[in-house]
Order: structure tokens, then C-alpha cells, then sequence
């Protein structure tokens, strides 16, 4: 059986691993050349703390509130257009109380199964990506954010997840050189990172030895359809024009691209790109223990053995790579507001230097865009119009960690098998 998988993130290389796993004969077209993407430069989380979709209430309003600060980290880049337009309406009914609850449940299975399987991964030996499972902490400033967590808190506990409530003493205890300056903060005893660029490096070379054909350079520019079937899959290299006819079956896994591909086979999915960026510095001395997420911010930050990644904003809007400065200046001065210590480090200090970082903004910030759905949920399942089409998309903040589980479940669905866990909330006709 032969599968064709279109794009190289995380999704599709994840996807790629257990389709060969399961004797597929399996093709990746990637339109770069997989030194990047999303998937390298995100903060390494894998979180099931986070088991409530972006689509929430009190995020439209939250949202509208910071589009008018150029320092904030969230932006929706006003448009009249119809994808957008569609998408911010669909988000914007999606962010119910309701969806946020029925939504909870099968993201945490997932969120679960999906870091299970990337430890495997590790454990395996085959592949080494510093994967490490001692929590992420949410840090908070003000009581409303302290009520909000404390919920999320109690949610989580609900879930099977197990928490830790700090006040302020005990997160100064846990990261004495970083001296919290916070009301508190709750510890996700669940979460764990991953050094992301180390595993997507990995990634290809691995599959490449388990027969797995990956064609750098490849965009897929169409398909020829019949009787609801992809019979041939177009696409363009250097050398011109390209094809694969007889697919049993064709993932779509562009990321963010991925509502103009699906759009080539008469398929619409409601999905904007959010970019984001970070920050990454070598540190001579690791001050920070454990991952954290300084709330009111917006701001992550991932403590490696010798580096610190900083990370944040969601601008909702078109792909370009413009990187806007006083957006990187807002996450950079959060940091020391909830983290006096960090100034302590002379590589913290050197990327704050604001002059310099405006010298070398493109050197020194990574950006990449997350595909965030309608309503803050992955698609994963067959495409309603077209037999042989399966879409693995839209998991925006949480490609990462739902990456492993989602390719688990694609060659699940390809065979037909019961999946490992519910897909239900995932599916593309919703
Ligand atoms: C700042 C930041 C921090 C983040 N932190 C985390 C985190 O800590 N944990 C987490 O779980 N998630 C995190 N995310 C989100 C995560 O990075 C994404 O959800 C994930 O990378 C998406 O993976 P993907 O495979 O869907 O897309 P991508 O990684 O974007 O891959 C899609 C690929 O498809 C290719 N492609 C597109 N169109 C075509 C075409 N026509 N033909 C062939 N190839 C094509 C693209 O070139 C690209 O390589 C973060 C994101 C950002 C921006």
C-alpha cells in the first residue's frame, strides 16, 4: 500500500514513522529542505497541562483588548478576508464554555498517548532529543490570573493530572537563582520538553534508513481527481514538474499551508496561520530548572542543559517574514518582571540589549506559524469529499506535543483499526 505525505513538520514525519511501521510504502514531499519549519524552533513542550483549546471564553475579548498594544503577545492582523473572516467567526462561536469542556477530555487522551509515545521514542535509544519529564510551572502576577489558574488547576486534578499549587515562597525555593517575583504558580507534574530541533533532525534520516522516500524541494502545486479519488498528486521541483499516481493514500500535513493544498482537492478547512517567535542563547551556568509560562505575558521560557529558549506572541494573519520588534521587546522585558534572576545572565543581557537586537533581529529571532484551527482543535480523519485524503492539521500551539500521537493515529485510521484513543472532536467535517 503506498501513502503519500504532503509536508515535513512534525505531523507529517510522525506520520511518515507509523505508516512505515505498519509496511507502507511511504513518500514525503516537502516544498523546503528540512533545516526548518514550525517544528524546530517551538519551546520543546509537551503539555498536557494544556488541555484547554485556544477557542475559550474570555479570549475575543482578551484578544481585542491587546490588538491595541504593539507589545502584546497576541494580534490579529485586520483583513477582509474571506478566510479570515470565516476563521474569526468560527473561532469566535467555538470559545464557549461548552466546547472548552468537551473539548478537555479527548485533548488530555491525546495530549497523554502522544508524549508516551515520543518518551518511546527516546527510550528507544535510536534517537536522543534531551527529553525530560519534570513539569512546566505556570506563573502568575495578579489575582486574576491566580483565579484562572487555580480553576485550571482543579480542572486538570478532574483529568487524572497531578498538580502542585505554589504560593510565592515555594516558587522562589524551586528556582532560587531565578528569585520568581509572583503571586504564585501552579507546577504541572505531567508536562515534559524535548530539545525540538534535535528530534526534527533526527527525524529524517531515521526514516530515510526504514525505507521512507522524503523529496526535499517538492511543492505540491495539484492533484487529478476521480470519482472522489486523488489518482495523481502534483508536484514541482527544480527539475519541473512531477508526479505520483496511485496513492491508497495522500496525507495532507502542511501546517500552515495546508488550507490551499486541501483547497486543490475541493476540501476547506478553516485554519490561519499564528506566527510566533523565540529566542534562543547559549547560558554558561543553567540558572532556570523547569519550564515555565509566565502568564499574564504570554511569554514560555525552556531551560536545556546549556541553552534557554524564549518564546511567545500569536499574530493571526498572512505568512510573511516580517518580524515585528516591539513585540520581540515585550517578551523580552516580561521576562525579568516575573524573573528578576534572569539578569543575572550575561547571555540573557546581551539579547536584552535592545540596540544590538535591533541590529540583528533576523539572526537572533526565529519565527514560524502555527496552523491554528477555527476552534483550537487538531483535524485528524478522512476529508469529507475525497475518499483516499486524510488530514492531520490545525494543532497550533500543540503540534509538538499531539505530534507522535497524531501520526499514531493516521496509520490507526489508514488500517482501519479502532484507534487508540477517541477521534471523535478531531474529525474534519465538524
Ligand atoms: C513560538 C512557538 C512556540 C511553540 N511551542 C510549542 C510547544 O512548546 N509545544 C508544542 O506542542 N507546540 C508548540 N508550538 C506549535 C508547534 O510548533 C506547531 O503546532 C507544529 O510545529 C506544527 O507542525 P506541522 O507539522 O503541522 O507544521 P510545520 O512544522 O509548519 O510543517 C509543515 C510543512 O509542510 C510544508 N509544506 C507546506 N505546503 C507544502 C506544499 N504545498 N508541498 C509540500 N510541502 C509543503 C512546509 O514547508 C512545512 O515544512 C509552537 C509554535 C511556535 C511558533
Amino acid at each position: 500500500m503506498k501513502a503519500t505525505i504532503i509536508g515535513g513538520g512534525i505531523i507529517g514525519l510522525s506520520s511518515a514513522w507509523f505508516l512505515a511501521e505498519d509496511g507502507w510504502e511511504v513518500t514525503v514531499l516537502e516544498k523546503g529542505d528540512l533545516s526548518d519549519n514550525c517544528s524546530f524552533g517551538n519551546m520543546g513542550y509537551l503539555s498536557p497541562s494544556h488541555f484547554v483549546p485556544l477557542a475559550q471564553p474570555g479570549v475575543v475579548s482578551k484578544g481585542i483588548w491587546w490588538m491595541f498594544d504593539m507589545k502584546s503577545p497576541f494580534y490579529v492582523r485586520p483583513s477582509l478576508s474571506p478566510d479570515l473572516i470565516r476563521w474569526g467567526l468560527k473561532f469566535v462561536m467555538a470559545s464557549t464554555h461548552a466546547h472548552v469542556e468537551r473539548s478537555a477530555r479527548p485533548l488530555t487522551e491525546l495530549l497523554l498517548f502522544s508524549k508516551e509515545l515520543t518518551a518511546e521514542w527516546q527510550r528507544s535509544g535510536r534517537m536522543s532529543f534531551d527529553y525530560t519529564d519534570h513539569g512546566c510551572v505556570m506563573y502568575y502576577q495578579t489575582v486574576a490570573y491566580e483565579k484562572e489558574e487555580r480553576e485550571n488547576a482543579r480542572k486538570a486534578v478532574d483529568l487524572g493530572l497531578q498538580v502542585e499549587v505554589l504560593d510565592r515562597e515555594q516558587a522562589q525555593v524551586l528556582e532560587p537563582d531565578m528569585r520568581p517575583d509572583v503571586r504564585g504558580g501552579v507546577l504541572f507534574k505531567d508536562d515534559a520538553h524535548i530539545h525540538p530541533n534535535s528530534l526534527m533532525r533526527q527525524l529524517p534520516a531515521l526514516l530515510e534508513q526504514r525505507g521512507v522516500r522524503i523529496i526535499r524541494n517538492a511543492e505540491v502545486t495539484g492533484f487529478s481527481k476521480e470519482k472522489k479519488t486523488i489518482q495523481t498528486v502534483h508536484y514541482q521541483t527544480d527539475a519541473g514538474e512531477q508526479h505520483i499516481s496511485g496513492s491508497d493514500l495522500v496525507v495532507l500535513a502542511a501546517g500552515s499551508w495546508s488550507p490551499q493544498v486541501a483547497r486543490m482537492a475541493g476540501e476547506r478547512i478553516a485554519l490561519m496561520p499564528g506566527k510566533g517567535y523565540s529566542m534562543t542563547f547559549d547560558t554558561d551556568r543553567q540558572r532556570m530548572r523547569l519550564p515555565g509560562i509566565l502568564l499574564e505575558a504570554k511569554v514560555a521560557l525552556t531551560p536545556w542543559q546549556k541553552q534557554l529558549r524564549i518564546g511567545s506572541t500569536m499574530e493571526i494573519g498572512a505568512i510573511n517574514d516580517r518580524i515585528l520588534f516591539p513585540r520581540v521587546q515585550g517578551i523580552l522585558e516580561a521576562v525579568p518582571r516575573f524573573l528578576p534572576g534572569m539578569m543575572d545572565d550575561p547571555a540573557f543581557r546581551q539579547l536584552a540589549d535592545l540596540t544590538s537586537l535591533q541590529q540583528h533581529l533576523r539572526e537572533k529571532v526565529w519565527f514560524g506559524f502555527r496552523p491554528v484551527s477555527a476552534d483550537g482543535m487538531p483535524y485528524i480523519g478522512f476529508a469529507p469529499k475525497t475518499n483516499n485524503l486524510m488530514i492531520a492539521t490545525g494543532h497550533a500551539m500543540l503540534g509538538l506535543s499531539l505530534g507522535a500521537g497524531t501520526g499514531k493515529l493516521v496509520a490507526e485510521m489508514a488500517a482501519g483499526k479502532e484507534t487508540s484513543v477517541g477521534v471523535e472532536r478531531f474529525r474534519c467535517e465538524r
